[in-house]
């Protein structure tokens, strides 16, 4: 497989999928586009770029799909998506009290249909995103989409980042980002990748990717297509003193 070959299909690939989701850098910043004060940064390996609008090049991968599997056939999958994180948003209090997420309540009766998709939405995020490190799909993964039930490495987990739940809402609905890759390698033989880990975040919503690799358990219980719940982890990646910094930081704008 070569960088001219959708990951999912194997045909010329010739589409660009965004990095970060178009809807939620809409949904935080408006439809563009940005200038002033407010304009979205982008922030990769260390490197600040200010975005123009929600299809800026800096937010896309270099093409890795075609045009069919990036649009026609993950549409459904981005429908879920959308659903779904519009849902946690529009009841965030209800969610950060109760620290679980029923698919039932988010997608009434077609609960089971949209929650595959969701998950589908979360296995083409990992796809993109190990291509863009130069990395194989690994085949199940591949092979998960057009399948209704499918055996996976892939887990996903949810948590709360309670820093930048700490931080005004104002501040924190613009927090939009990815880490970066961590591959776990063999200790014996360093050149065997064994598992992927990485985490995407929209706000305080942090989703945790672990392939072939065991969930931290407090970074929420593993979630695969199957199970009607989410239940939320925690995690604080400041230490004590950057969370005061942070505040500090904050808080005259706050004042103003
Ligand atoms: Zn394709």
């Amino acid at each position: 497989m070569n960088s001219l070959t959708c990951w999912m299909c194997g045909a010329e690939a010739n589409s660009s999928e965004h990095r970060l989701k178009k809807s939620d850098i809409v949904r935080a910043y408006g439809r563009g586009p940005y200038n002033g004060d407010y304009r979205p940064l982008h922030v990769r390996t260390g490197k600040l770029t200010a975005i123009q609008g929600p299809n800026s090049r800096t937010i896309k991968y270099d093409a890795n799909l075609c045009h069919i599997c990036n649009t026609t056939s993950s549409q459904p999958y981005d429908v879920s998506y959308d659903l779904f994180i519009e849902w946690v948003f529009r009841n965030e209090s209800l969610v950060l009290r109760r620290r679980f997420v029923n698919f039932d309540e988010v997608f009434g009766p077609d609960f089971p249909l949209h929650q595959l998709n969701l998950y589908k939405y979360f296995a083409k995020s990992f796809g993109c995103r190990l291509i863009d490190a130069g990395q194989a799909v690994p085949e199940d993964v591949r092979d998960l989409f057009g399948k209704e039930q499918f055996q996976t490495a892939l887990r996903i987990t949810f948590s709360v980042n309670e820093d930048v739940l700490a931080m005004p809402a104002s501040d924190r609905d613009g927090f939009i980002g990815k880490s970066d890759l961590t591959a776990m390698v063999q200790r014996n033989d360093p050149t065997q990748i064994d598992g992927f880990i990485f985490n995407e975040h929209v706000s305080w919503f942090t989703t945790h990717y672990w392939y072939a690799f065991a969930p931290d358990g407090n970074l929420g219980a593993a979630w695969v297509a199957d199970s009607q719940h989410i239940y939320l982890g925690s995690h604080e990646p400041l230490s004590p003193e950057e969370r005061a910094e942070m505040i500090e930081k904050l808080s005259p704008r706050r004042a103003d």
